[in-house]
């Protein structure tokens, strides 16, 4: 199988499996299903373009750049910004908890995030 071009492609260091997909959201739903059955985390092989927020920025920072006026910032977006940090879809998402829990981030609809 060829990969499409542009399609994001993330997968399981543990056990190989991967995910291919022209909605990065779908990575996020490959995780919590690959968690929830197995206990693996996942990890970006190719995740969108996220050239516009600085590598170095935080998790908060990151989110506030991403968002859009309304929707807040897409999670898979979040994700495959932080990545290039060497963070895990799992571990951005623990992370995106921490924040809610703390009131630092809320979700303004499914699978969306923004800067309380
Ligand atoms: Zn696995």
């Amino acid at each position: 199988m060829t990969t499409p071009e542009n399609a994001s492609v993330a997968g399981c260091p543990d056990c190989a499996e991967q995910v291919v997909t022209n909605a990065p959201n779908d990575v996020v739903a490959f995780y919590r299903c690959h968690h929830a059955v197995t206990g693996h985390d996942v990890a970006w092989e190719r995740s969108p373009d996220t050239a516009d927020v600085p590598a170095t920025a935080e998790l908060t920072d990151t989110t506030d750049r991403l968002a859009t006026d309304t929707g807040g910032a897409p999670l898979c977006a979040v994700s495959a910004a932080m990545s290039r940090r060497g963070w895990t879809v799992g571990e951005t998402l623990s992370a995106v908890h921490d924040h809610r829990l703390a009131g630092e981030l809320w979700e303004p609809r499914d699978d969306h995030v923004g800067v309380v």
